[in-house]
């Protein structure tokens, strides 16, 4: 059953929007898992003023979801009801400033991390191997290697559920291990990042090596990176291997054989073969070793 058609009520209430506003666009396409369901409506704003616009003027009671590169995304089988918001071209440019990196929510993590290895600026070298945008590592706490988002943030801008720009400071965003306490219904539009005077070089040099690590060591096809958080001391991957689960298939989804915290859509999959897949692993990890493995991958949207 689809969901019902709300795009002419809104696009009725918002005469002055610019961005594009479609219904029941399918979302499986902008994930790395390429499953899921259709938005109910989905916008692209053309720029900030645009989606502050259409924040203080949607229904309160419709709720709001952002999706970036959906890098770290299990979209549901019965699609995600009221709005999912995705940032395009009016949310990409990057601005270097002595050793401070401001980028648009919509640029891709690897792009910023260049564009700062290219004016000689050290400390975001981490970004370059996480396939995220800035609004994903933003609110993930986006991480590797050693560093996370929070280490290199000075401020993170967005617009609130009402639709008033906002300004977060690092503290502000209350970033903890793979989380931002920021309310999930405000969209980031950008980030300033604190970097050091460095040689391209030798940061060139640390992105190729971050690169080919990655390449041996992680599936880089129809995944959602880290399915299950570290606990604390421990290796999520480890459990899941003690607990017998690398290969193991849920209809289309399958643990990855090269890195058991990954798990990989096989061509048919839906988002119910994968999410069982997970619960499954979770269940087997906890009987194991009694540990309850806490999902890294957000899920959105409704089952069919
Ligand atoms: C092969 C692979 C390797 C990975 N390696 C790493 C790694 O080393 N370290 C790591 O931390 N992660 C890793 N990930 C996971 C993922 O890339 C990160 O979590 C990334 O930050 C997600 O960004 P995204 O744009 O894809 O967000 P999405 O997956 O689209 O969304 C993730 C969350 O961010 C929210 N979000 C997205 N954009 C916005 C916005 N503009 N405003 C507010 N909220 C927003 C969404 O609502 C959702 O809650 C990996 C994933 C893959 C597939």
């Amino acid at each position: 059953m689809s969901l019902p058609d709300i795009v002419p009520e809104l696009k009725a209430r918002l005469p002055e929007l610019r961005g594009r506003l479609l219904a029941n666009q399918p979302l499986g396409e902008f994930t790395w898992f390429r499953v899921g369901g259709p938005a109910q409506a989905f916008f692209m704003p053309e720029d900030e003023n645009d989606l502050a616009y259409f924040l203080r003027n949607l229904p309160a009671d419709l709720p709001v979801t952002a999706i970036g590169a959906g890098s770290n995304l299990i979209v549901r089988d019965g699609g995600v009801p009221g709005v999912t918001i995705r940032l395009g071209r009016g949310f990409n440019d990057v601005k270097i400033e002595s050793d401070c990196v401001t980028a648009g929510s919509a640029m891709l993590d690897a792009m910023v991390s260049r564009a700062a290895q290219k004016a000689g600026i050290a400390g975001l070298a981490f970004l370059s191997g996480i396939p995220g945008t800035i609004g994903g590592a933003l609110r993930m706490n986006g991480g590797a290697y050693g560093a996370e988002t929070k280490d290199v943030l000075i401020e993170a801008r967005g617009v609130d559920r009402q639709g008033n720009l906002r300004t977060y400071s690092n503290s502000q965003m209350r970033f903890s291990y793979r989380h931002c306490g920021v309310p999930e219904d405000v969209i980031f539009t950008s980030a300033t990042f604190q970097g050091r005077a460095g040689d391209p070089a030798e940061i060139a040099a640390e992105m190729a090596a971050i690169k080919s690590k990655r390449e041996t060591s992680q599936p880089r096809n129809r995944t959602g990176g880290s399915t299950f958080k570290n606990p604390p001391g421990m290796s999520a991957w480890k459990l899941v291997d003690e607990a017998g689960c690398r290969g193991l298939k849920v209809g289309q989804a399958q643990v990855s054989d090269l890195h058991s915290n990954f798990l990989i859509s096989l061509d048919g999959a839906t988002a119910a073969d994968i999410e069982t897949l997970g619960e499954t692993v979770r269940a087997r990890v906890k009987e194991k070793s009694g540990i309850d493995l806490e999902w890294e991958i957000k899920r959105i949207g409704i089952t069919r």
